[in-house]
């Protein structure tokens, strides 16, 4: 009897759900027609508004710097899963507070494309490969996460992924709500009057923040040669505001091709990180894009800067333990709270080194990391450890009697409002970043973030050290003549 009744459930629930599944497809077939999305093959859209650098807050309780952008123009090939975002950003912020090369000087253009598997950045008409080749497909895959952020590229990936549709009341409204997954992320949109979408939000796993989530926010559609696309565009990452743009122009089947540059398309993957370099007795840089510093104490080793992402931090130690054997890391330093600075820290706090920043990064970084970590779930979320912080407050030497070690708190840099440079006495070794990047040419105008550096600058001064080797986190190894030329000739009265 009991058999029977199960059966009788199961039967129910299937029938149930094959009900569903239909008026599921219904749905995305209603909403696909009413937003023209069923034959529309490619697409552009253009407008202007403001941007905002995710990651590159000022500090731990204010937005991302918010830039102007007086023209944007997303381009998308359906079919070929291909992408092309171009955007003009302008200083926008006074003061400029904050990440994002600010101030910047006159207008900087930004485009970025993806195709399939390949991305590029398209600078002064070239083709460049993003920083990290190997990791190139996963850089591709969240550009093109953008094409299921627009109204009709989310109501395709929806019928193509079999969404699932329920209502809701949401405020005494009748809502309907689409959802669902793809390898990495997972969706969920809202359809509204007339069956347009009018919010989406995507969650994926990030190296800082854990499971997060992008919302799209749709508002003011129009009609638009056959289709419906909206006038007002608002995207919103982490809590605070990512992209706000008024369309002013949109083309429904436009004839573009987004190409793969051959020399994209034949790019070796490059290893992560480089060999390391010895720079003094005991003290080791690892090449890459942005470079950590190894420094050995008589019974461990203390690294500075964990750039990036976990696998990064995962390689720049098995390559340091191979440099210093047979000696744990027990401390990671941190120059500041800006995500690319940021995103390798657990790796080292999942090995139980102590993270060592600011004293207010302390609170940020606990909050950043409090959430969930089901969506891409890295060393420490798997760890179940508990990361120790150590709050920096003006200055603090670490030493083992024979090596000393000193971080310095700059305070005022309107770049981070906690920036620890570290400086090597012995070794004449000074560690900045952000402050000053070695400019990969000659610079033939004053280079955006003049006033930070000038700031920083004056702030070495001021402590009178002696520095034989700059090392800046981005760009070569240098001396110090090299922001000095750069400051007095383009700051030559501490102007910003
Ligand atoms: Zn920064």
């Amino acid at each position: 009897m009991k058999k029977t009744l199960a059966l009788i459930i199961a039967v129910a629930a299937l029938t149930s759900v094959s009900g569903q599944a239909q008026d599921s497809k219904a749905t995305l077939d209603a909403a696909a027609k009413a937003l023209g999305a069923t034959n529309l093959r490619t697409l552009e859209y253009s407008g202007s508004g403001y941007d905002y650098v995710f990651g590159q807050a000022y500090h731990g309780t204010t937005p991302w710097p918010r830039f102007n952008v007086p023209a944007y123009t997303m381009t998308i090939d359906f079919a070929a899963n291909a992408a092309r975002d171009d955007k003009r950003r302008v200083q926008l912020e006074n003061p400029a507070l904050g990440g994002g090369f600010q101030p910047i000087f006159g207008e900087m253009r930004q485009i970025w494309v993806a195709s399939g598997q390949y991305a590029w950045d398209v600078a002064g008409g070239n083709a460049v490969a993003p920083r990290f080749r190997d990791d190139r497909r996963a850089v591709a895959a969240g550009r093109l996460e953008q094409i299921t952020l627009t109204p009709q590229g989310f109501i395709k990936a929806a019928i193509a992924n079999n969404a699932t549709v329920r209502t809701e009341n949401v405020r005494g409204k009748t809502t309907t709500l689409v959802a669902f997954t793809v390898p990495g992320a997972r969706y969920e949109g809202t359809l509204g009057e007339g069956n347009v979408v009018e919010r989406i939000e995507g969650w994926f796993g990030s190296p800082v923040m854990g499971d997060t989530t992008i919302e799209a926010i749709f508002t003011d559609y129009r009609d638009v040669n056959g289709i419906k696309f909206p006038g007002h565009i608002v995207q919103r990452q982490g809590g605070y505001p990512l992209l706000d743009v008024s369309v002013t122009d949109v083309k429904v089947n436009p004839a573009i091709t987004i190409d793969v540059p051959e020399n994209i398309r034949n790019a070796k993957p490059e290893p992560l990180i480089g060999t390391p370099e010895r720079l003094a007795e005991g003290v080791w840089w690892v090449p890459t894009y942005a470079k950590s510093v190894a420094v050995e104490f008589r019974d461990h080793i203390a690294i500075i800067e964990a750039p990036e992402h976990e696998p990064q931090s995962v390689a720049v130690m098995e390559a340091i333990r191979k440099a210093i054997p047979n000696k744990p890391i027990r401390y990671v330093i941190n120059t500041h709270s800006h995500f690319d600075h940021i995103g390798g820290l657990r790796a080292y706090a999942a090995e139980g080194a102590t993270i060592v920043t600011h004293r207010d990064n302390v609170p940020y970084y606990q909050q950043l990391w409090a959430g969930s970590w089901t969506l891409s779930p890295d060393r420490l979320a798997k760890s179940g450890r508990a990361p120790v912080f150590e709050g920096v407050l003006g200055s603090r030497t670490m030493t083992d009697g024979s090596r000393s070690m000193i971080l310095y708190h700059y305070p005022g840099n309107m770049h981070n409002p906690g920036m620890l440079m570290v400086y090597l006495p012995k070794e004449k070794i000074l560690i900045e970043a952000d402050s000053f990047s070695t400019p990969a040419a000659p610079l033939t105008a004053p280079p955006n973030g003049l006033a930070n550096m000038r700031h920083w600058y004056d702030f070495v001064q001021s402590l009178k050290l002696d520095v034989d080797v700059l090392v800046p986190i981005h760009g070569a190894i240098t001396t110090m003549d090299a922001p000095k030329n750069i400051v007095e000739r383009f700051s030559p009265n501490g102007t910003r």
